[in-house]
């Protein structure tokens, strides 16, 4: 399997992902290992499954080093995770790996409460707001294809859309100029 970052309009990016069933496996680490690798190497401070072609629920996460956090920051792997409460709105600037190049800002819920399982299937339970209750919706967003663009009103959605591919043919086209 080939574990390239897949940008919108990639398929894989809106289908909701199957739930891992093959705890403490062997592939289950592999996977969990290569997203890690990927993100660090993308330098995103979080990465879902499907955003690199693994098509199953999980997430990883690290905050650590993002300076301008006043937050302590977590290293996160979350299997099958799934919010199951929200509170409160903020507005975020967010932008996403899958479509390099896209800032927005859209309204998110200021706290979350998330279930998910870690490598061995033991439940994790996590309540947070800020930054880390940002990203946890933005990835789990991620394994239900769900696009952060969904969150603009329609007509800026367009724009936003329209803009993008143009940008992303014009960047398709010089590849194809230089030959990579
Ligand atoms: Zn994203």
């Amino acid at each position: 399997m080939s574990y390239h970052l897949r940008t919108w309009p990639d398929k894989i990016l809106k289908k909701k992902m199957d739930k891992v069933d093959f705890f403490s496996d062997e592939k289950l680490k592999e996977y969990i290992d290569v997203m890690f690798k990927k993100m660090y190497e993308l330098e995103g401070v979080g990465l879902a499954a499907n955003q690199i072609g693994i098509p199953y629920q999980i997430i990883v996460i690290d905050t650590t080093n993002r300076e301008e956090s006043e937050e302590e920051g977590k290293k996160l792997v979350l299997i099958n995770p799934e919010i199951i409460e929200k509170d409160g709105e903020v507005l975020s600037t967010e932008g996403c790996l899958s479509f390099p190049g896209v800032q927005i800002e859209i309204p998110r819920a200021e706290k979350v409460k998330v279930k998910a399982f870690d490598f061995d299937g033991n439940e994790i339970n996590i309540e947070t707001d800020g930054f880390l209750a940002i990203v946890l919706q933005h990835e789990i967003d991620h394994i239900n294809g769900i696009p952060f663009i969904n969150y603009l009103p329609p007509v800026k959605k367009r724009l936003v859309l329209e803009k993008y591919m143009k940008n992303r043919k014009k960047d398709k086209d010089t590849a194809k100029a230089k030959g990579v």
